[in-house]
């Protein structure tokens, strides 16, 4: 008898009537003899919603406030799952982050899963119950709700998998997998069987929303076997697992695209020892994950340091650098919100050359300025104008050949 951990995305469970669909594919695996554990997200654009909310009081609304706000979203989906799946005949229960024992750090809406008890869901599959679990939310040692960052369901489900050892969790969400790039701007991109958890991790924090990266991260840690599958079609979906060999066997893998980057610009630092600890020990304290850097060649001792941040962080970023820039005495500070960033991801750039040269080809051939540039071992990464993000990634994926893909292995 297998236990699989099963999240539903917000679309998955969007309407009432797709909670009865999903409530369905639960029942028969269950009379499959399969264990499950459910974790749901909030209806659509519920945390969207109420994040407006939130705004219309403050630019920065209270963090603890604001974690409880949130985390309502979740309590209102496991409630309708656990009472559509009673209503069809199937034992189940709801469960909140804090009922499962879900501890974390206090970080409100970024915090970190420092244990989980999980006691109350053992229980409950012994008693052959399926138990519906609020995903995104755990509670402090104080007993406040957190939140674990947007599209932190994925964590809840991925952590509590590892702590159930479960034999494998599925991730359901509106696509049937992840593609070589997102078919709404390359109606030729092809769904991969299989990549690594390096890769995903990469596409996850480039952008690509089928998975949020601290649940990649979780997962590679704690060896969880993951799948991305469509709730609404049949299919095979695609696996996340180790990096093997012949998942080298193309240079790169699949081509992304964020938009939800900004950059942020000091004019006028003075170049001396330790101004960019100065600049960016404050901006890690705030909590802001920086992205990308660049420090420009200094004239007459000055330059320019420029950085990009999740544009939700540009309000917190900015005021940082005001005050920031006002202690080491630079000229001033800059905001640049239309811009994109474009991606490579390939564990095959390992082994194959040129990869950067062929991008960059792309974009001078198209008149495409790039602002930032940054590699890893397997990515390469451009901040362009938004305007060019769909044409270049276009361009990118044809001359990859990322159409030919028949499949990664
Ligand atoms: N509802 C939360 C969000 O929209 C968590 C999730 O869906 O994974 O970010
Ligand atoms: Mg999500």
């Amino acid at each position: 008898m297998s236990l699989v951990v099963q999240k539903y995305g917000g679309t998955s469970v969007g309407t009432v009537d797709r909670i009865k669909h999903i409530a369905e594919r639960i029942a028969a695996m269950q009379k499959d003899n399969h264990r499950i554990v459910v974790v749901v997200s909030a209806m659509n654009d519920e945390t969207d919603r109420l994040m407006e909310l939130a705004r219309e009081i403050s630019d920065q609304p209270d963090q603890r406030e604001l974690d409880l706000l949130l985390s309502s979203g979740e309590r209102v989906t496991i409630a309708l799952v656990a009472m559509t799946l009673k209503e069809m005949g199937v034992e189940a229960q709801s469960f909140t982050g804090r009922q499962v024992g879900i501890f974390t750090d206090t970080t409100h809406t970024k915090a970190r899963i420092e244990r989980i008890s999980a006691a109350r869901i053992t229980t409950a599959l012994e008693h052959n119950l399926v138990p519906v679990v609020a995903g995104f939310q755990g509670i402090n040692e104080q007993s406040d709700v957190t939140t674990l960052g947007r599209g932190g369901s994925d964590l809840t489900a991925i952590a509590l998998a590892a702590s159930l050892h479960a034999d494998r969790c599925e991730i359901y969400t509106d696509v049937d997998g992840v593609y070589t790039a997102d078919p709404r701007i390359v109606p030729t991109a092809k769904r991969l069987d299989r990549i690594s958890y390096e890769e995903m991790l990469e596409m996850a924090s480039l952008g690509a929303k089928v998975l949020q990266d601290r649940a990649v991260v979780f997962a590679a840690n704690h060896q969880v076997r993951i799948v991305v599958k469509s709730s609404f079609t049949e299919g095979p979906g695609t696996e996340v697992i180790k990096e093997h060999k012949e998942m080298e066997r193309n240079a790169v893998s699949a081509v992304t695209y964020d938009r939800n980057q900004a950059k942020v610009t000091l004019i006028g630092v003075p170049d001396t020892p330790g101004i960019a600890a100065r600049i960016f020990e404050p901006v890690a304290k705030a909590d802001i994950i920086v992205d990308m850097i660049i420090q420009n060649v200094g004239q007459d001792s000055m330059t320019d340091v420029s950085f990009t941040v999740p544009k939700d962080d540009v309000p917190m970023a900015v005021e940082v650098m005001n005050r920031v820039s006002q202690e080491i005495h630079a000229k001033r500070v800059e905001v640049m919100q239309n811009i994109a960033k474009v991606s490579l991801v390939g564990v095959g750039m390992r082994s194959h050359s040129g990869v950067a040269a062929k991008m960059f080809v792309v974009m001078a051939n198209k008149g495409i300025n790039i602002m930032m540039i940054s590699t890893s071992e397997i990515k390469i990464s451009c901040v362009i104008e938004e305007k060019h993000v769909e044409t270049a990634v276009e361009l990118l994926h044809k001359e990859f050949e990322l159409d030919e893909t028949t499949s990664i292995q």
